[in-house]
């Protein structure tokens, strides 16, 4: 339910209405938009309630909202959430690119790559320290050792940090490494980790669950955003279908889905939604195309020596065609990539 506040309606009368919710054991999200105030009712509702806060002082509609999830809907926030991150800003009218090897390896690895995606205009570096595992016997990462190795690349670089956050205990480690922790696809209806990354107030970047439905994912979106922190974005990688050619299913119609029902930002991964590093940049293409306001790229110095993630990863040449490809489609929808003129 949304409380829709009037335009006269004074801070009183907003503190009146989160009063009276706490009272009635709900709890209200507050939302000032440039048109308008806007009380997100969080918790068990009931069709009364609307007649209860229509009374209010102050309140000019009471609007129940049609889908299960709330914060991260456009009816609650019209406008397009803007996540900040150093000096860019993801989910504006600037394209953003996110390039680096799947796991951190080596220092040497980590550090050429850095060098490499920054010299062919990438914004934010990625790379796994804690890295989830279908087997338990495949490489799982190098844990701290590769969140030191990460900022290493940032200090010399300038470039922001994304790596993965696995397990609710190390949410406090990694945030002290990362400017965005990433929850992946595994990880998506892990509630307790959520909250946790919720709680932490750093941007979230949230995977979709590789056979999760969008509303399944932006229930996910609603628990990072129910501990007060704002500042998520969804990452579509791909899901589960009865193809055997691509790892996964790269779902295009999900950015464009997304943009209409959702305000936080959106950024594409082709290279796990498709799991083959020619079909990387076409998807990539596609993706900007369709709206997305970023591209999260896997990139290694020897995609056949990679420990993880080798025959989706593109070379530095690669990535750096890559790179040259996308500027002319961001230019046709209208957008521009970050730090260009
Ligand atoms: C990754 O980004 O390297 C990763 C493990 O992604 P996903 O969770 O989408 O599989
Ligand atoms: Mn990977």
């Amino acid at each position: 339910m949304l409380v829709i506040m009037s335009k006269e309606a004074g801070e009183g009368e907003i503190e009146g209405v989160l009063a009276k919710l706490t009272a009635l054991d709900l709890h209200g999200h507050l939302s000032r938009g440039m048109e308008r105030t806007v009380i997100g009712v969080i918790g068990q509702t009931y069709p009364e309630l609307r007649d209860t806060l229509e009374l209010l002082p102050g309140v000019e509609d009471v609007i129940p909202i049609s889908r299960p999830y709330k914060l991260s809907s456009r009816e609650f926030q019209p406008e397009d959430s803007l996540v900040k991150v150093g000096s860019l800003t993801i989910g504006g009218n600037e394209v953003v690119v996110i390039a680096g090897p799947c796991a951190t390896e080596t220092e040497e690895q980590v550090m050429s790559t850095a060098r490499a995606v920054k010299a062919a205009g990438a914004h934010i570096f990625r790379g796994g320290a804690f890295k989830p595992s279908t087997s338990p016997y495949q490489f799982r990462g190098l844990g701290k050792e590769g969140l030191r190795m990460l900022a290493q690349a940032r200090k010399e670089t300038g470039l922001p940090i994304i790596t993965e956050v696995l397990a609710p205990s190390d949410v406090d480690v990694v945030a002290q490494y990362a400017d965005i922790l990433q929850i992946g696809t595994r990880n998506m209806q892990n509630f307790v980790l959520l909250e946790e990354a919720g709680n932490s107030q750093k941007p979230v970047m949230l995977k979709r669950g590789m056979s999760a439905t969008i509303q399944e994912w932006l229930l996910s979106a609603e628990y990072i955003l129910a501990r007060g922190n704002r500042k998520v974005i969804l990452c579509e990688r791909g899901i589960r279908t009865f193809e055997t050619y691509t790892r996964n299913t790269m779902d295009i119609s999900a950015i464009p889905i997304v943009e209409k029902v959702s305000h936080l930002p959106l950024i594409a991964d082709p290279s796990h939604g498709t799991g083959k590093w020619y079909l990387v940049a076409p998807l990539a293409l596609a993706a900007v195309a369709a709206g997305a306001d970023g591209l999260m790229i896997e990139v290694h110095p020897n995609p056949d020596q990679a420990l993880k993630d080798g025959a989706q990863s593109l070379t530095f040449d690669n990535f750096a065609r890559l790179m040259q490809q996308v500027a002319p489609v961001v230019a046709a929808v209208g957008r521009k990539l970050a730090g260009t003129l």
